[in-house]
């Protein structure tokens, strides 16, 4: 683990010409850097306008700067942020002149894992700031600014610290039996551990969708070859990303796109057309496309309006369903009436064009509306869980099964091993639980040692 004793500077946004560029210095010597470099030690967390004078007393930006004083900063330490203009030569001498006064350079992620060690954020709130950074939709945004305003640490500590009183208890009849405790109620234990369970399930039930929020809703093209695929795909895309040809059978290879449509971002995902007459690299664009289509969340079935709809292979037709596809009638420019396609029953079928891009808005809306559906019900407030969330979850409730099957007749020893189990994982969380916290939880319940 990197000193937390230094003062760090990075560059804290994207590196590259813009308007302008922050740098960030966090650590003890922050507040007396600002003083040698400004030559004044302004009130913190007040924007102050100064010139950047390197070491040897030559400008080397006009800018603004704010100091922060511990704790009450980003890391939790003294800290000062330098808003100088978007120049990469102007920030890589700004940041020679720092480590040439004794700055170290940050490693990636310090200035987080200060604030975690600090105790600013706990570990959820820490892996929410990249949520945050990287999110890519609405919904992505909304769920990554309630993790990081502390929802999942909040939630767990509710499950927490009922179950630290339940593991008190049981230690105290092991660690003072001969004191005078009260009955120990064991049914009541039993209770807390079912419930708990419902709600870690819950919890893990939304693993999938927080997947699909941080990475986007896979959503698979796939229709005959020539229904129009690719021209939809950079229809949707707004570029021409994937080739259009009038030769059947020319996406080979896959073609992924990411796309916002209203509050969803999607991973589009152009395949081989289902030509049943493929051979060779052809055939195996197509089997590699049914791989695809096995991991899709939605998908969009492309239909010539001018030709009879294709037969779909059943293992195909098994995983289409109306909650999942979203049927786009393409090539509707070319039919004055009734479409030939006849679209199957209970679907959600749009007429477009993509060479037109007529009936995009009402296509766009229909798989926003099957992408709403995606959302474990009742996680409306819930923050989605991350791997590693579920791995320490799924061990919790290994555990918490373990001293729920047993519980009523349980070795206290056994029963507080698997109860420390579930609480160990839990913590590992947020990264906050302790075995004195245990401790404390049983003194404040017994006031044993009296
Ligand atoms: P893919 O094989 O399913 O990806 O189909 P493409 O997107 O490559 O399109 C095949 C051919 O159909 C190309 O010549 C396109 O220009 C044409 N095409 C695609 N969409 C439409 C449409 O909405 N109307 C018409 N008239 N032609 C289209």
């Amino acid at each position: 683990m990197p000193r937390t004793t230094d003062t760090i500077a990075a560059l804290g946004t994207p590196g590259g010409t813009g308007a302008l560029a922050i740098v960030r210095v966090s650590g003890p010597e922050a507040g007396a850097l600002a003083g040698a470099i400004f030559g004044e030690t302004p009130l913190p967390r007040v924007v102050n306008h100064g010139d950047y004078r390197d070491k040897a007393g030559a400008l080397v930006d006009d800018v603004l700067f704010t100091v922060f004083a511990g704790p009450n900063s980003y890391t939790g330490e003294d800290a000062l942020e330098i808003s100088c203009h978007g120049n990469p030569f102007i920030v890589q001498k700004m940041l020679e002149d720092l480590f040439a006064r004794g700055c170290r350079p940050a490693e990636a992620g310090e200035f987080t894992q200060r604030a975690f060690l600090n105790g600013r954020m706990d570990l959820s709130q820490a892996e929410a700031v990249m949520d945050l950074i990287h999110a890519r939709s609405e919904r992505a945004l909304a769920a990554a600014n309630r993790q990081l305003r502390g929802a999942l640490g909040k939630h767990l500590e509710g499950i927490i610290g009922p179950l630290l009183g339940a593991a008190a208890r049981v230690e105290a009849y092991i660690d003072f039996p001969e004191e005078d405790l009260p009955e120990e109620d064991r049914s009541e234990l039993q209770g807390l551990l079912e419930s708990i369970l419902r709600d870690t399930g819950r919890l893990l039930a939304t693993q999938h969708y927080g997947e699909l929020l941080r990475d986007g809703i896979k959503t698979v093209i796939l229709g005959e070859p020539n229904a129009g695929k690719s021209s939809l795909l950079n229809r949707l895309v707004g570029s021409d990303r994937a080739i259009v040809s009038p030769e059947p059978g020319t996406t080979r290879d896959f073609i992924e796109e990411r796309i916002v449509v209203g509050p969803h971002c999607l991973r589009l995902t152009d395949t081989a057309g289902l030509n049943p007459a493929a051979s060779g690299l052809e055939k195996l664009g197509i089997a590699k496309t049914l791989e695809r289509a096995a991991e899709a969340d939605l998908f969009l079935l492309v239909l010539d309006a001018t030709r009879p709809p294709p037969t779909l292979s059943e293992d195909l037709a098994r995983r289409l369903t109306p909650r999942n596809t979203v049927i786009a009638l393409n090539k509707t420019d070319l039919v004055a009436g009734a479409p030939q396609a006849r679209t199957p029953e209970g679907f959600a079928a749009v007429a477009v064009s993509a060479l037109r891009g007529t009936g995009l808005e009402a296509l766009t809306d229909a798989i926003a509306r099957l992408a709403d559906g995606l959302r474990p019900e009742g996680s409306e407030d819930l923050v989605a869980i991350n791997a590693r969330h579920a791995h320490a979850l799924r061990r919790a409730t290994e555990c918490l099964a373990a001293a729920a099957k047993t519980g009523p007749a349980a070795e206290p020893e056994l029963l507080a091993s698997d109860l420390r189990g579930a609480l160990d994982a839990l913590g590992e969380i947020s990264g906050k639980i302790d075995h004195e916290r245990v401790l404390d939880a049983l003194f404040a319940a017994f006031c044993i040692g009296k």
